[in-house]
C-alpha cells in the first residue's frame, strides 16, 4: 500500500503485466499500417510514460508529436477540457494516430475527435493503454486497447493524483474501504456461480461483482451478444443456443479464455453460466493454474425445477429471450443440466470447493447468504 496525498493506493499492475499490454498493442498497430509513415500524437501529461515505451517496441518508420489537454482534477472527471497546447507539425492528409495513457468517459476523444477532423486528416485512429468500459460514455471507435480495467481511479505509469504518482513504474489503485482487494493479501478469488437455468446467478452477478471487486463473465450473455452482431462466433452457437442444447465444449472453452484475457488487471472473476460440463471445469483448472490461479470456490443456488420453469416462462415475456419462451426448449435446458452440469457438483466436492445455498427468497436475502459463505473464505 503507497500514500499519495490523503489517499492511499494497493497495487493493481506490475511492470511486466504493463510491458505485456504495451508490446501488444505496438505490434498490433504495426500489423495495421501499410507503407504510410503515420504520425502518433501523444496526449500528455499522462501518456508521457507508455508513449516511450510503445515507442521502443513499435519498430517500423513513424513521426512523433505531443498535444496537451487536461480534464481531471482530484479524483474525479471534472468533464471539462481546459487546455490544448499545439501541435507543432502538418497532419492534414496524414494519418493520425492519438496515444492516450487512459479512456474512461471519453470526454477528451470527443474533442480530440474535432480538433482532428477540423485539420483534415487523412485518417484518425484512437490508441489507448487502460479502457473502462463501465465508464465510457460515447460512441467514437476505439482502434487500439492495452487493457480493459474497472472503473476505478488509478495513479502510476504517467497517471497522477493530483499530479502525484506519475513516476511510478506500477499502476496502482485506491483502497476503498468496502472494496474487497484480493492484492491485498496476494490471492485472487475465482467464484463459479453454479445453478440451473432461472436460478438467479445473473441476478447475484450483478451485486457480488461490485461488493468483491470481480468481472463479471457470462457464457450465455457473451454468446447473446455475438449472436446479435452476428459475428462468427455467434452464428457458430445460434443453433445450439436456439434448441437450448449446449454450445460445444472446444468454442465455449475458447471463447471464456478469451474473455478473461481481455482483463488482465483483474483481480478475481465471477464465473456465470460457466463451467457447463466436466470438460469445460477441467479446461477452467488448466488454463487458471496456468496463470498460478485457481477456482476459490464454486457455489450452487439451489431452488426447485417447477418454481424455475415458471420463472423461466414469466421473464420470457419481458426478455425477448426465445430459449425462455417455450416450455420444451426450457425443459431441454433442464435435461441438458441434469445430464452434463449436474456432475460437476461431485468434481468439486471432491476438491472442497462445493457450496450451496437456498436459491428461494428475496433478492436481499439470496445475497446475504452468498457473502457469508464468500467472506467466510475470504477471511480464512
Ligand atoms: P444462459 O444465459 O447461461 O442460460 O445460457 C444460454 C445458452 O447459452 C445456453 O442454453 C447454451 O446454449 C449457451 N451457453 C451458455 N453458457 C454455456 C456453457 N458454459 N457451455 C455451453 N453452452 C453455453
Amino acid at each position: 500500500m503507497i500514500r499519495i496525498h490523503d489517499k492511499h493506493f494497493v497495487p493493481f499492475l506490475s511492470a511486466s503485466q504493463i510491458d505485456s499490454a504495451v508490446a501488444k498493442l505496438a505490434q498490433e498497430i504495426a500489423d495495421d499500417v501499410d507503407e504510410e509513415v503515420p504520425i502518433f500524437i501523444g496526449v500528455l501529461n499522462g501518456s508521457f510514460m507508455f508513449v516511450s515505451d510503445l515507442m521502443k517496441h513499435y519498430h517500423k518508420p513513424c513521426e512523433l508529436s505531443f498535444i496537451k489537454l487536461s480534464s481531471y482534477q482530484g479524483t474525479t472527471s471534472t468533464g471539462t477540457i481546459n487546455e490544448l497546447i499545439g501541435l507543432g507539425v502538418e497532419v492534414k492528409n496524414r494519418t493520425v494516430i492519438v496515444i492516450e495513457d487512459i479512456v474512461d468517459t471519453g470526454n477528451t476523444l470527443v474533442v480530440l475527435k474535432k480538433l482532428f477532423e477540423d485539420k483534415e486528416v487523412k485518417a484518425l485512429k484512437i490508441a489507448t493503454l487502460f479502457f473502462k468500459p463501465e465508464a465510457y460514455i460515447k460512441d467514437i471507435p476505439i482502434d487500439y486497447i492495452g487493457m480493459e480495467i474497472p472503473n476505478k481511479f488509478i495513479v502510476g505509469y504517467g497517471l497522477d493524483y493530483d499530479e502525484q504518482g506519475r513516476n511510478l513504474a506500477e499502476v496502482y489503485q485506491l483502497a476503498t474501504e468496502n472494496t474487497y482487494n484480493p492484492i491485498n493479501s496476494n490471492t485472487m478469488i475465482n467464484i463459479v456461480l453454479f445453478g440451473k437455468p432461472g436460478a438467479g446467478k445473473g441476478t447475484q452477478a450483478e451485486f457480488l461483482k461490485d461488493q468483491y471487486n470481480l468481472v463479471h463473465i457470462s457464457t450465455g450473455d457473451v454468446f447473446r451478444y455475438n449472436l446479435k452482431n452476428n459475428t462468427e462466433l455467434g452464428q457458430q452457437a445460434k443453433a445450439f443456443m436456439d434448441r437450448g442444447d449446449l454450445v460445444p465444449d472446444a468454442l465455449t472453452i475458447s471463447m471464456l479464455q478469451a474473455e478473461v484475457e481481455k482483463n488482465a488487471g483483474a483481480t478475481g472473476f465471477l464465473f456465470d453460466g460457466f463451467p457447463r460440463t466436466i470438460a469445460q471445469a477441467e479446461a477452467l483448472d488448466k488454463f487458471l493454474d496456468s496463470k498460478g490461479w485457481g477456482v476459490t470456490a464454486t457455489i450452487a443456488l439451489e431452488a426447485n425445477d417447477e418454481i424455475l420453469i415458471q420463472r423461466l416462462l414469466e421473464r420470457g415475456k419481458t426478455s425477448g429471450r426465445a430459449d425462455d419462451q417455450d416450455e420444451s426448449k426450457i425443459r431441454n435446458r433442464y435435461d441438458e443440466y441434469n445430464e452434463k452440469t449436474a456432475p460437476l457438483i461431485e468434481y468439486y466436492t471432491q476438491k472442497d470447493l462445493f457450496y450451496s445455498v437456498n436459491g428461494i427468497g428475496t433478492i436481499e436475502e439470496v445475497t446475504r447468504r452468498l457473502s457469508t459463505i464468500i467472506d467466510d473464505f475470504i477471511d480464512k
